[in-house]
């Protein structure tokens, strides 16, 4: 078999696709509260229409490029909210790839901030976006905002797709939320969750990101609720992940197989089905988890999402890549004049 159905990023930051090569943050961080201050609170200021478009384009055409299909997006523009999630959706769509959107809401920047990013989220899913409810985190918001934004996403039968517990900083997140979860939430990591957290909902794995963050491993083995794999924001290569997230378990647990990190990527078919009849076909025959494990550079030939083929020997087969690439980087290099000045 060298065909499987799309592979579903269950977390991505589509807007983080042109902070690479980002200058460097004033103050090396040297905790993840200071990472999220000095680089990502910084670059989610920046952002503007223009520059979320481009991030999208070229975060949807490198999904492509790797198989992904579906993307289950969180989104935070604090200076560019109104609309943000249909510039995400329409640029996805331009690609040819499927998004469920939503938008942070978040008290760090006063509750007018969050009532802002909750319009956002009703607005999209009112005009028949595909989305959920987004929350940054516990952490950041009231328990105001958080019964606001359960309540919203009762009101849509969507979930809330929220980081819960990635770093120390978010102890209480489980208490806090377990009365609100429902079995349609997206749990972001769960690093720092207990074993028995008592949260409904699919817990979302983003090996490399708590790598990158050094956070600690997350070993989402121990939970009872579905697990799924997300990149948060660090491209959308899920054949990658799997592999990662197999060695993370197997240094962990030597008799961890790769079955089980196989489950976590297949677990994205729950949460986004419509990806389940899109075919990719590979260079790279079989496409079985100990295989893959071990094999680098496996990569798509043909994607085909709903009945069309949107790319095919390399090439998308609907939108112009240099063209995307060209435009992101000026974009990005809008950005990153943006961040300096900052
Ligand atoms: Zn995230």
């Amino acid at each position: 078999m060298n065909t499987t159905p799309g592979l579903v990023c269950a977390h991505h930051h589509l807007y983080s696709t042109l902070a690479r090569g980002m200058p460097a943050p004033p103050h090396t961080p040297t905790k993840f509260l200071e990472i999220l201050e000095q680089i990502w609170w910084r670059l989610d200021l920046a952002l503007d229409p223009e520059i979320i478009r481009w991030s999208a384009m070229l975060g949807a055409l490198e999904a492509l490029e790797n198989g992904t299909t579906a993307v289950i997006d969180h989104h935070e523009s604090p200076q560019s909210i109104e609309g943000s999630l249909s510039i995400i959706a329409d640029a996805c769509a331009e690609v040819g790839v499927r998004v469920n959107c939503a938008y942070g809401v978040t008290d760090r920047h006063g509750s007018e901030g969050a009532a802002r990013g909750l319009a956002e989220n009703d607005r999209y899913l009112s005009e028949g976006g595909k989305g959920m409810v987004g929350v940054h985190a516990a952490f950041t918001c009231s328990d105001e905002t958080l019964q606001a934004a359960a309540d919203l996403a009762l009101r849509h039968q969507v979930g809330v797709h929220i980081h819960v517990g990635e770093g120390t900083d978010d102890h209480d997140a489980a208490q806090r939320l377990a009365p609100l979860a429902t079995d349609q939430w997206m749990i972001i990591h769960g690093v720092h969750l207990e074993d028995d957290h008592g949260l409904a909902g699919t817990v979302v794995h983003n090996p490399r990101s708590n790598m990158n963050n050094s956070v600690g491993y997350a070993r989402p083995a121990r939970f009872t609720n579905p697990i799924a794999l997300g990149t948060d924001g660090i491209g959308a290569d899920m054949v990658e992940e799997f592999r990662l997230a197999f060695a993370c378990h197997r240094q962990d647990d030597v008799t961890a197989t790769p079955e089980t990190s196989w489950q976590w990527l297949a677990a994205g078919w729950d949460l986004f089905p419509e990806a389940i009849d899109d075919r990719v076909t590979w260079n790279y025959d079989p496409m079985d988890a100990w295989h893959l494990a071990y094999t680098p550079g496996v990569r798509p030939v043909e994607v085909e999402i709903g009945d069309e083929i949107v790319w095919q020997n390399g090439e998308s087969t609907r939108v112009d890549a240099a063209e995307i690439r060209a435009r992101a980087a000026e974009q990005a290099n809008r950005l990153h004049k943006k961040l300096a000045d900052l």
